[in-house]
């Protein structure tokens, strides 16, 4: 069987859970799970969907499945592992939406708790001057957004994609284009409520059980499931500016960037992506953005060129529209794009924030979602940014990408740095993502190989050039490499894995801790 060094060899195919259920009496000693008297079930058959996950790579098939129906049934369930005790070799790993990319929300032999079997319960909205929402850690993030806009209220901070659930984005950090006004997902949290590796349920915030707190959020779940949190919301906007232009040069792409975080005065939204070797794409926009100036826009040509296009976003509501038209132009005129290249759009807010889902629409409908994402996030400093540039979209990806790459600044002194999450130590951060689909069964430029050995020369280049990156939804075979990547952050951060989950019960798939060393 694979020892965790070894996974990636092993990566391809399921491995079979011991065939023991419904009485499972493997190695595991977990005879007296099922005695347990729970809301929910456990179910030990037909487990597949746990051992896959967005990245489609990893394939860990559990010996369960706990559906809870309450926090209750989660924490005599670890409760009731704990207390086995150290000499087993049994592990839980919350699943929320399974979009994690390396399996990091899978339990080899051990249990997958199904974090959506809580979403029956209920999102509690509050209005009043500091406007939040309950709600719990396996709700899916496009159901906050809809409950909550019944109440002309929304969360702040986003990802793009809203198919994924609370505490899956809180063990992370949840980093959109809002991230550089508002900090991500993780700082707009004034309370959660966590289940810890010993079984016990916390209330925990700022200012209560406040080390807990900070250990969850951006904790890659190792301290602790995450069964309810307090999401603080702002007054929803009813429509959204969508704004893109086009570069050519990469200097006066980030320059801009930079110049539109910095002030408060400018967009809601600001990110931006690189475009390699992509011709027709004006065209392709055409579908859903207005070209400023259709005539010019039609004569302008990539060449060929990498291009980098910022895309932007103004909040409005309809009876502002003539005061945000105004602004958006000031704005604009302060930036030294291509003109020929703007676009524009306007769209509800819902389908703005909800946007990726077409593509997912769209991808589905050709089978193409469902195929190996080799995806690699990186946050890079700023001072260091054009080094990074140069040699990754000069060079080691100067023919041709395969898929999205996104590339935006955010200002990080919003950012709160009590947190798990572990960024370059700077001011300004650029959160680079690599976002690439393999073609199924390809061994050319577009096959899973050729983008893992792509991802691999760019983490490279980041460590020889001591650009100071750091992996964002980070992902390392060995602890030696999550040392250095912690940094001084390490040790707090098993010390707090000592106190909160001292057997390594939780989220065995980070392969950071190994249970029973
Ligand atoms: P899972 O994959 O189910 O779990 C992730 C990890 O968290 C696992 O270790 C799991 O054990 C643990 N976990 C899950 N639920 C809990 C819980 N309740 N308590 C404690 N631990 C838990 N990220 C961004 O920041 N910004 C983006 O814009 C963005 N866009 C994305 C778009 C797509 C299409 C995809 C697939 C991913 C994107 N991500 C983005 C990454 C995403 O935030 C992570 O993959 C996240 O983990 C997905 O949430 P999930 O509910 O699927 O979590």
């Amino acid at each position: 069987s694979c020892i965790p060094e070894r996974i990636e060899l092993c990566s391809n195919r399921f491995l079979a859970a011991p065939s023991v259920p419904p009485h499972f009496n493997s190695s595991n000693s977990l005879l007296s799970l099922e005695t347990l008297s729970l809301d929910g079930y456990f179910s030990f058959e037909n487990n597949q969907y746990a051992a896959k996950d967005f990245g489609n790579r990893y394939h860990f098939l559990p010996s369960a499945v706990l559906h809870p129906k309450s926090v209750y049934d989660i924490s005599s369930t670890i409760k009731h592992i704990f207390q086995i005790g150290s000499g087993s070799e049994f592990t839980v790993a919350a699943r929320g939406h399974g979009h994690s990319l390396q399996g990091q929300a899978q339990a080899h032999r051990g249990l997958v708790i199904n974090m959506e079997s809580l979403q029956e319960q209920e999102i509690k909205v509050y209005s009043g001057e500091l406007p939040y929402a309950d709600v719990s850690g396996g709700q899916l993030w496009i159901n906050v957004l809809h409950e909550t806009l019944r109440y002309g209220l929304t969360p702040k901070s986003w990802t793009d994609y809203l198919y994924l659930t609370v505490g899956g984005t809180l063990s992370y950090a949840g980093i959109s284009g809002q991230a550089f006004k508002h900090g991500p997902q993780i700082n707009n949290v004034y309370q959660l409520e966590v289940v810890t590796g010993k079984g016990e349920v916390i209330t925990c915030s700022g200012d209560q059980n406040a080390d807990l707190f900070y250990a969850v959020l951006g904790g890659l779940g190792q301290f602790g499931i995450i069964t309810r949190a307090r999401i603080s919301l702002e007054p929803a906007p009813k429509m959204v500016k969508w704004i893109r232009v086009l570069y050519s040069d990469f200097s006066s792409f980030s320059q801009d960037q930079e110049h539109l975080i910095a002030s408060r005065n400018s967009f809601d939204y600001i990110e931006g992506f690189v475009i390699i070797n992509r011709t027709g794409l004006l065209n392709n926009w055409r579908s859903s953005f207005d070209p400023k100036d259709p005539i010019r826009a039609s004569q302008f040509s990539s060449d060929g060129r990498t291009l980098y296009c910022l895309e932007m976003a103004m909040y409005f509501n309809p009876r502002d529209e003539d005061i945000m038209n105004q602004k958006t132009e000031r704005v604009l005129s302060e930036l030294n794009f291509i003109p020929s290249t703007l676009f524009l759009s306007e769209v509800s807010y819902l389908e703005f924030l909800n946007r990726v889902h077409i593509s997912e629409r769209k991808l589905r409908a050709k089978g193409l979602w469902e195929v190996p994402h080799p995806w690699l996030n990186l946050l890079i400093p700023k001072s260091k940014i054009h080094n990074f540039a140069q040699e990754v979209f000069g060079n080691i990806l100067n023919y041709s990408s395969n898929g999205p790459i996104l590339i935006y600044p955010v200002n990080k002194s919003k950012w709160n740095n009590k947190t798990s999450l572990v960024t370059p130590d700077e001011d300004i951060i650029y959160l680079v993502a690599f976002l690439s689909s393999a073609a199924p069964s390809s061994t050319g430029k577009d096959g899973l190989e050729n983008i893992l050995t792509q991802n691999k020369r760019i983490l490279e280049y980041c460590a020889t050039a001591h650009l100071g990156a750091k992996q964002y939804l980070p992902h390392y075979s060995t602890q030696e490499e999550w040392r250095a990547h912690f940094g001084s952050k390490w040790q707090v951060f098993q010390k707090r894995k000592s106190a909160y989950d001292p057997l390594a019960i939780l989220a065995p798939g980070q392969r950071i801790f190994q249970k029973g060393n």
